[in-house]
């Protein structure tokens, strides 16, 4: 066993004991409870751990109705009706609410779809010759996304039409205009683009939504939680 003492001598494995993880429990996956294991005799926290040590957590936060989103925070609303109904700036618990739930979208958005920027930048470079790591090794699927977009692919060599799709995914980044983003169009659903443009959230440009969700969402901004 790892022996593990705390700044204050105290040896953590007795907090481990303390907040013993049912093993059995935490996962579907019957590899976790042997790891979970081995990690309380190892005297290793896991993420399991480290949730049980935050217990009880934050009853505002977990409400949602706690805003840091400027230097006049942090505020909170009073569940019970006691105390304060507005934030500083007048948000009230359904705006606070609102805000913090799609300022967590955006912050999702933003992570994935910049690990789909960093791809599509290296697929540029590779049609253009530019990264000789990689190379086109199924042309079918090749042609078969690209189809999905519009692009001509016959009599075109391999490079040419990647070359068209990379400038049409990484133009869905950053674009300026009103329309759909190309991608959306070439894999959503049909009935989910039905629903998106009836509600008006078609999305117009991946940088642009998440950049506007940060803004609208700010003080002195957008103040009503349906938009
Ligand atoms: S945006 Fe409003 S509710 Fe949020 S911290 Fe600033 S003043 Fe408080």
């Amino acid at each position: 066993m790892v022996e593990r003492k705390r700044d204050d001598g105290k040896d953590t494995r007795v907090e481990y004991l303390m907040r013993r993880v049912p093993a059995e429990e935490v996962s579907i996956n019957p590899v976790v409870p042997e790891l979970v294991k081995k990690a309380e005799r190892d005297g290793v926290k896991l993420v399991w751990h480290r949730f049980l040590a935050q217990q009880p957590q934050c009853g505002f936060g977990l409400l949602g109705i706690c805003c840091r989103n400027c230097n006049m925070g942090p505020c909170r609303i009073d569940p019970f009706g006691y105390g304060p109904d507005r934030g500083t700036c007048g948000a009230t618990a359904d705006t606070i609410v609102a805000r913090n739930l799609i300022r967590m979208t955006a912050g999702g958005a933003a992570a994935h779809s910049d690990h789909g920027r960093e791809v599509a930048l290296v697929f540029k470079m590779m049609a253009e010759g530019k990264a000789p790591g990689y190379r086109i090794t199924d042309i079918e699927k090749l042609k078969a996304v690209a189809s999905r977009y519009g692009i001509k692919v016959e009599d075109r060599k391999p490079e040419e039409i990647a070359k068209d799709l990379a400038d049409i995914i990484l133009n869905d980044f950053g674009k300026q205009d009103e329309e759909p983003i190309k991608t959306l169009e070439a894999y959503a659903p049909e009935v989910r683009k039905r629903v998106w443009t009836r509600l008006g959230v078609m999305p117009r440009s991946i940088d642009r939504e998440i950049v506007e969700i940060m803004h609208r969402t700010h003080i002195g901004v957008e103040a009503i939680p349906q938009n």
